[in-house]
């Protein structure tokens, strides 16, 4: 027993431990065990298998590609249709090898991929197949947690992503997908949402409706106090570049907010994105930067395959057609046609996206001085596997594998990492004859060979909105460039997390996240309409902050956002999102605060603890202070905690003192009013005529 393992044993005792005396005082039926083993693997890093390992080496870029959905046996279709079994990827079989490439460091292993929840019920408890929100929260927070979660974890509590983390040091940032970018791989990297198709501030639609009740919780939304749906996000999250599909959703109208009433594509644009949708444009692009950032989103929702569909078919069917295949070289079977609606006949394949990103984010001024993460994946081997496509699969893992070597073509292996894994294994078997227990697809190879393909997972019938299901296989990751190596060996998704992460130099233990904050400062300014906001910076290990505003006078606060105004129990999306590495503002109405006035403003980040107050009279100014727009900068003073705390102290008692002369008030009202009501009754009484 190593170490680690009885760091891990330790761990889960004290969690047992810990998590039996909740039991005990909440859930009277389950088994201590069972919780308290999911209680330490949702922690943050508490699934790691290799945690004592130190970095391998040091890289300036990390590039990580992902096929959604590619296990061991994707791969091999793929490599068997196109290049024949004794055939080589071009991209995805020279990542980890030695020799293939100038890398003077590899490293091959496999990785389990387990989520910690349900996402049904997203109920704690180690789930063996994961979906794909989950399994991308994973690698991108180092925190398992449970299906349907985009980077929370299971207590619905933001955890935060690469992309971030990457931003935070500087780092030039990309987002490049062939799904909608809202879809779960994407959007772990671009948001925090406790449901993944919480797309929009109208939930899943394409603006014409609004099903954001059915599809987000109310918690997340801005109009209830939350940090925002999926593509509100991303536009706060600011990549340098985002490409991929799902365009309709940004027909989307805001619902509260700085944007309220407007569409999502007018919103992109007014915060600055080169916002375009003409795959023809990708090619024109000259610049990505946070001044400047490229969305481009080529189609209404997935992209479109490489490839055409093709059916998987009964066994009767499919052993007809491999009979008659016998009988004249394979010609009966099925080949794979090009899709005419397939991007890359308008320059926008993946390999083309990518090429872009590299080029645009090695450009980018943060680029070139700190480096980029850039996050490829090929999102539709998954999407196609579901559907039992082979064909509509194959293309997929050939348009990510092009993708791969377009960046060995493009990058230095001795300052840039590159990994190439999946997310959750999938269907597809490579078989010797059609199967009589599900459907096959008898294809002809590129070789001339025959090919069976088997797909028997979907757990109803298929002509009738059946789906085939992800499956719980561990998963091959491969890396070369610095600090590959790491992954070697069994691994575990959240271990990627710590690779990339201690490769590139980024914070990765909580205490180092929480730190990102530590420079925190919040600024005050009135506008020339008279309206106040407070302009935030650097809060940038939270993903989300909370406020108040107190008016020192009466005690009174008299704007605040931490807790919604619904509460569901997912009050860990509420707050005010944080734009990483930019200003986040928080705007106060003009009547809200009243020049001549004494407020103060608390500001705490609500992942890393750190506190901002500050103290400032409404209508101050310093005239040096005085944009050229009429903006006002207010003078504020630091208010230490301590100081806060005994304000608030104060406050309180003055409050309770108010309370105690209102209370007094009261009573000698109700004493007036209760003898008033004696001496009617008496005078009633007296009257003598009530009986
Ligand atoms: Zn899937």
């Amino acid at each position: 027993m190593n170490t680690n393992s009885i760091r891990r044993k330790v761990m889960a005792g004290v969690t047992a431990f810990i998590a039996g005396a909740t039991l005990i005082a909440s859930v009277p039926a389950a088994s201590a065990t069972e919780t308290a083993d999911v209680q330490t693997l949702s922690q943050h890093g508490g699934a790691q298998r290799i945690a004592n390992t130190p970095a391998s080496g040091k890289a300036k870029n990390v590039i990580l590609f992902i096929g959604d959905g590619m296990g061991d046996s994707e791969i091999t279709v793929a490599r068997d249709y196109l290049y024949g079994p004794g055939g080589t990827l071009n991209g995805i079989d020279k990542i980890g090898q030695p020799g293939a490439t100038s890398a003077t460091e590899t490293g091959v292993g496999q990785y389990t991929t387990y989520a910690t929840g349900d996402g049904s019920s997203r109920t704690n408890q180690v789930t063996a197949v994961t979906d794909s929100a989950a399994s991308g929260s994973a690698w991108a927070t180092g925190t398992k947690t449970y299906n349907n979660a985009v980077s929370v974890d299971n207590s619905f509590t933001p955890q935060m992503n690469l992309l971030e983390l990457a931003k935070a040091n500087g780092k030039a940032t990309g987002n490049v997908t062939t799904a909608e970018v809202q879809d779960a791989t994407p959007a772990v990297m671009e948001s925090h949402s406790t449901q993944r198709s919480c797309y929009g501030p109208q939930g899943k639609t394409d603006g014409s409706s609004d099903d954001s009740a059915a599809r987000c919780d109310a918690e997340q939304l801005l109009q209830n106090g939350g940090i925002g749906s999926i593509s509100e996000q991303l536009l706060d999250t600011r990549a340098d570049i985002t490409l991929g599909g799902g365009n309709k959703y940004f027909n989307q109208t805001a619902q509260a907010g700085e944007w309220a009433g407007k569409t999502l594509k007018e919103q992109a644009t007014e915060r600055g994105y080169q916002y375009f949708e003409d795959p023809a444009q990708l090619s024109s692009l000259t610049e990505a930067n946070q001044d400047s950032p490229v969305l481009g989103l080529f189609s209404s929702g997935n992209m479109p395959t490489q490839y055409n569909e093709s059916k998987a078919l009964d066994h009767d069917t499919a052993e007809q057609m491999a009979l008659a295949g016998q009988q004249d070289g394979n010609q009966s079977l099925v080949s794979c046609t090009t899709n005419s609606e397939w991007l890359g006949n308008k320059g926008a394949s993946l390999a083309d996206m990518t090429s872009k990103a590299i080029d645009l984010l090695s450009d980018n001024q943060n680029g070139q001085s700190n480096g980029y993460f850039l996050q490829v994946e090929g999102a539709s081997i998954d999407k196609q596997d579901h559907n039992a496509n082979a064909c509509g699969q194959i293309g997929e893992t050939d348009d990510l594998d092009k993708a791969v070597a377009t960046a060995l073509s493009k990058v230095d292996l001795s300052d840039t990492l590159i990994i190439v894994t999946a997310d959750h294994a999938h269907t597809s078997q490579i078989v010797s004859w059609p199967s009589y227990y599900g459907l096959t697809t008898p294809l002809r190879a590129k070789d001339g060979s025959a090919l069976y393909v088997f797909y028997g997972t979907s757990s109803s019938q298929m002509d009738n909105g059946g789906s085939m299901s992800h499956t719980g296989t561990q998963l091959r990751i491969a890396a070369s460039g610095p600090g590959a190596s790491r992954v070697d060996g069994l691994t575990d998704q959240t271990d990627n997390f710590f690779t990339i992460t201690k490769t590139l130099g980024l914070a990765s233990s909580t205490s180092e996240i929480n730190a990102l904050s530590d420079n925190a400062d919040v600024s005050v300014e009135k506008a020339s309409d008279g309206a106040y906001t407070a302009d935030l910076t650097a809060f940038n290990g939270d993903a989300s902050v909370s406020y108040s505003l107190v008016d020192t006078a009466t005690g009174q606060t008299v704007a605040s956002q931490d807790g919604c105004t619904v509460d569901n129990g997912h009050q860990g999306v509420c707050g005010v999102r944080v734009r990483t590495t930019q200003t986040t503002p928080i705007s106060f109405s003009a009547d809200t605060i009243k020049d001549g006035s004494t407020y103060r403003l608390t500001v705490k980040g609500k992942q890393s603890g750190k506190q901002v107050v500050k103290e400032f009279t409404a209508g101050a100014t310093n005239s040096a202070d005085t944009t050229a727009d009429g903006t006002i900068e207010i003078p504020t003073t630091d208010v230490t905690e301590a100081q806060a705390a005994a304000a608030e102290q104060k406050e309180a008692l003055a409050k309770t003192g108010i309370a105690i002369i209102m209370l007094a008030l009261l009573a000698a009202v109700i004493a007036g009013a209760s003898c008033a009501v004696r001496r009617l009754r008496n005078g009633v009484e007296t009257s003598g005529d009530g009986e």
